[in-house]
């Protein structure tokens, strides 16, 4: 008997026929003999519409207060279809108890919708496995020090799962979604994309910070931390499949490289639509600017990606980086009313039409000129690189955002990811 969490994303629970689904799903587990911890998202589209409201109604100027009411509505949609999954095991004759996050308690930080798991007391749903419960844990959410509810960001419930693995020291944690399993590159955008039997830790890391949204970045640094067995799987497959078929299928993310794993020297692409770019022109070209710049914008707790200082001129140079794009008005705004003027910096330009693609693989170590057979699969179909980036492990570029499936799919081409790789 193995204790086993299961995460379901907003498709698999998005009606009440899949959550029966679900339901059927994990009452196999639970009768081969497993205490089973389920971790659901909201229905899908259902945390969209409830954001939605709130920006019909939102004040001219976000503030905590604002926020803090962001994360009361958002974790809504979680509690609901968490309940909806425990009636539904209840109907298939098991006893299962929902809770949410302040509940079981989870604890977090205060930063509303990008809160982060401080802890997790266990007591309570382990006396209720203890009992031959099904425990329902609401993925997304959970509570600061004054009680106050918090949200994990978007896909957040992928690591409120993990974190509960992390936590119960559970043997494995199963992401159930619409995939069966992590890809090459977004299967949506490239239909040649190929499924990974495994994908090492580290690659999986950096696909999910470029913006492979399979998994949320997060949930893959906790599975690192606490080394959780983690694995990517379809949620579509029929409930009542051999068990130990499904326990195999889908993605493995793996910590140590094996026999098994794959040789490619780059593994996936990905890509993210999220980012915007700022520009300040005419920066007097002194010692301690970047960090007037940056340490500001740092300050305002936003995020800084992709950065890039030009060779100066008569004593000036250009300065430009990326923010997500949700704090890009933001930025714009503290950079125009405060940072600009004290500096003497002559103009600033920001663009928000435009995207991240990158190449990811720990092949890339050692293997020269992947960097610019990119770079040339890039240029063969006419698209301009804004910005660069490398890493060990992977390189990401700037482009216009109109050329992201373009720039994807040749690349994926280029680097022949629709073929299994070719033995070292
Ligand atoms: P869930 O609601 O189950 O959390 P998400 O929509 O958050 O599901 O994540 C699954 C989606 O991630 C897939 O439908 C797919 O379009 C997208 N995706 C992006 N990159 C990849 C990838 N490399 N492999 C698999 N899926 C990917
Ligand atoms: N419901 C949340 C979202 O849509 C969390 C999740 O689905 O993981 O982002
Ligand atoms: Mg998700």
């Amino acid at each position: 008997m193995a204790l086993i969490v299961h995460k379901y994303g907003g498709t698999s629970m998005g009606s009440t026929e899949r959550i029966r689904n679900v339901a059927k799903r994990v009452a196999k587990w639970h009768r081969a003999g497993h205490q089973m911890v389920v971790v659901p998202s909201a229905m899908s589209g259902e945390t969209n519409r409830l954001l939605g409201l709130a920006k019909e109604l939102a004040p001219a100027k976000a503030s905590a207060a604002y926020e803090r009411e962001l994360d009361m509505l958002a974790s809504t949609g979680e509690q609901a279809s968490s309940a909806l999954l425990a009636i539904a095991l209840q109907a298939e004759g098991l006893d299962s108890v929902s809770y949410a996050g302040w509940q079981v308690p989870i604890r977090t930080n205060n930063a509303y919708t990008k809160a982060r798991i401080e802890s997790i007391d266990d007591t309570r749903v382990r006396a209720d496995l203890s009992a031959g419960k099904v425990v329902i844990v609401t993925g997304f959410q959970g509570m600061d020090e004054q009680g106050n509810i918090t949200t994990l960001g978007r896909g957040g419930s992928d690591t409120s799962a993990v974190a509960v693995a992390a936590a119960m020291k559970a043997q494995e944690c199963l992401i159930y979604t619409d995939v069966d399993g992590v890809y090459t590159t977004d299967p949506r955008v490239v239909p040649e994309a190929r499924r990974l039997k495994t994908v090492s830790f580290e690659e999986m890391l950096e696909m999910a910070s470029l913006g492979s949204k399979v998994l949320q970045i997060r949930s893959v640094e906790f599975a690192g931390k606490y080394r959780v067995p983690l694995r990517v799987l379809s949620s579509f497959t029929p409930w009542d499949m051999d068990i130990v078929q499904e326990a195999t299928s889908g993605t493995l993310i793996t910590f140590e490289e094996d026999e098994h794993m794959e040789q490619a020297v780059v593994s996936g692409i990905a890509f993210n639509r999220d980012e915007a770019k700022i520009a300040l022109r005419g920066v007097p070209d002194k010692p301690g600017i970047a960090y007037q710049i940056l340490g500001a914008v740092a300050q305002a707790n936003i995020d800084v990606d992709m950065i890039i200082q030009n060779v100066s001129k008569d004593g000036r140079t250009d300065f430009s980086f990326t923010v997500n794009r949700g704090d890009y008005a933001k930025a714009m705004d503290l950079l125009r009313n405060d940072v600009m003027k004290g500096l003497g910096v002559e103009d600033i330009v920001g663009d928000t039409k435009i995207c991240k693609v990158s190449i990811v693989g720990i092949g890339m170590r050692s293997h020269v000129g992947i960097a610019s057979k990119m770079f040339r699969a890039l240029s063969e179909e006419g698209i301009n690189i804004q910005m660069i980036s490398t890493s060990e492990i992977k390189t990401s570029v700037v482009i216009d955002e109109k050329y992201i499936e373009l720039a994807v799919r040749s690349l994926h081409k280029a680097f022949d990811l629709d073929q299994p790789p070719v033995a070292a």
